[in-house]
């Protein structure tokens, strides 16, 4: 991987123009990248504004030597076989399932709620299929699960619900479920058995030598330039392209021309405490809690990673409405907000669109990976374009 801060002069920019200029080195910018540098032989430059590569998955040993995740905790996992297979080029693999459990009335229970979590939290003994008695006998059932609440107390009921997820929600989002999609908190299933897996994907694993080892493997190829701490509108307009692909916050592209797209953020408290013996502080990867603190949940990182270490890293999640853009708001309006900026975007055939903020999805990595693959092999197809001055072009990000 060539990287470098300052462009001009750009490494042979007026002899060789760049096939394609990537904006972001997170995974769909890096899956693309490589994909477009190794199988269609391209020229590729990628600008990203961080100082790193890995775009929120980025890790790094904080000054204690311990591996975090310094945008907060990414547990790799996916169904499909495609995209394990696509990563495991640039990755060995340390199988990891995670555990989360949350702390409620004095206890800390598995989240995802299972049967242990029902029997522990009112003292119960049922078996699985006495459980789905008890679901059916306090589930509010809607038509149509609309909201995140209506989710929620269709499986499990109002206790349960206010319980695990109304005060978590209205932390994390600064909105009532109510207010939000069903999507969100249909992202966290319920169970019947006692499997107490965060994640039941058929791929569970984390990047043996972390996430950051993983796009430096992925970026490095002759033809993939990587230019770090700088924004895409510094050199959008100094260097030729014949391709953008686009993976920031699809309104900033479009300078928020029809209004400001809601993104939630997080500010990551993260503290380094003695462990001696290689001990850990939690029982489980992460601990959720849904009712008290500011803080929606803390995760210890070498439950993760698996590092040995004397001492423990963990990081607090405490969620705002300012700051860096980590989190879509799936909610009607929001939705509506996209669609225009989407229909733009579509009118842009030298602008490929892709990512979780690019898209407005709430994608997870694995999601990510899928979606850029796909849209390699879309722009595969493509005729070559003819490069072009991006100073003459219709972005909006030119001066
Ligand atoms: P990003 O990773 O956001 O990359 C986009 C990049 O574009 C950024 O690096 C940004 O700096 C850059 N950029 C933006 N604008 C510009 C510009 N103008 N010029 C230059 N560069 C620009 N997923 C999971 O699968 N498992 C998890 O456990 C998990 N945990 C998560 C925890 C948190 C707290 C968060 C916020 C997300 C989590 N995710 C998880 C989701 C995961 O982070 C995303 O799916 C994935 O990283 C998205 O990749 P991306 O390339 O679309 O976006
Ligand atoms: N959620 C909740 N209580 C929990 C866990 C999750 O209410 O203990 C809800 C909350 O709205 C959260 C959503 O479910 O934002 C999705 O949870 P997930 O763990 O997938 O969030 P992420 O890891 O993406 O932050």
């Amino acid at each position: 991987m060539t990287t470098f801060r300052q462009l001009l002069p750009a490494p042979s920019a007026s002899a060789l123009p760049y096939d394609t200029l990537v904006v972001g080195a997170g995974f769909a910018g890096s899956v693309l990248a490589e994909r477009l540098a190794s199988q269609a032989g391209q020229r590729v430059l990628v600008v990203e504004k961080r100082r790193h590569v890995g775009g929120n998955a980025f890790d790094r040993h904080d000054d204690a030597g311990v591996l975090v995740h310094p945008y907060g905790p990414h547990i790799f996992h996916t169904n499909s076989s495609e995209v394990f297979e696509y990563l495991s080029q640039f990755t060995r693999w340390r199988p990891y399932q995670h555990r989360v459990l949350a702390s409620v009335d004095g206890q800390l229970l598995p989240i995802p709620i299972n049967l242990d979590t029902v029997n522990r939290l009112y003292g119960l003994r049922l078996t699985s299929m006495e459980l789905e008695d008890f679901f059916h006998g306090v589930a509010e059932k809607t038509d149509h699960a609309r909201t995140s609440e209506d989710v929620v107390v269709g499986r499990v009921g109002r206790d349960l619900y206010e319980k695990f997820f109304r005060g978590y929600t209205r932390k994390q989002w600064g909105l009532d479920p109510s207010e939000l999609d069903a999507s969100v908190t249909a992202r966290v299933p319920t169970r019947t058995n006692r499997d107490d897996r965060y994640f039941t994907d058929t791929y569970q694993a984390m990047p043996l030598h972390g996430y950051t080892r993983l796009f430096e493997s992925m970026l490095s190829h002759p033809n993939i330039h990587v230019m770090l701490g700088t924004d895409y509108r510094e050199v959008v307009g100094t260097v030729p392209w014949k391709h953008m692909v686009y993976t920031g916050p699809i309104d900033d592209f479009f300078d928020g021309r029809h209004g400001k797209l809601p993104y939630r953020s997080l500010r990551f408290e993260h503290v380094t405490v003695p462990a001696p013996g290689g001990t850990l502080l939690q029982s489980v990867g992460t601990v959720n809690h849904p009712n008290e603190y500011a803080f929606t949940r803390v995760t210890e990182f070498r439950h993760l990673t698996g590092q040995r270490h004397e001492q423990s890293s963990l990081v607090y999640e405490f969620p705002r409405a300012d700051g860096d853009p980590y989190y879509p708001v799936p909610r009607p309006a929001n939705t509506t907000l996209y669609r225009r900026y989407e229909a733009e975007a579509e009118q842009l055939s030298d602008v490929t669109f892709i990512g979780r903020l690019a898209s407005y999805k709430y994608y997870n990595m694995d999601q990510v990976v899928a979606q850029a693959l796909s849209s390699f092999k879309r722009l595969a197809l493509r005729p070559p374009a003819p490069a072009r001055e991006a100073a003459q072009s219709r972005l909006p990000a030119v001066a």
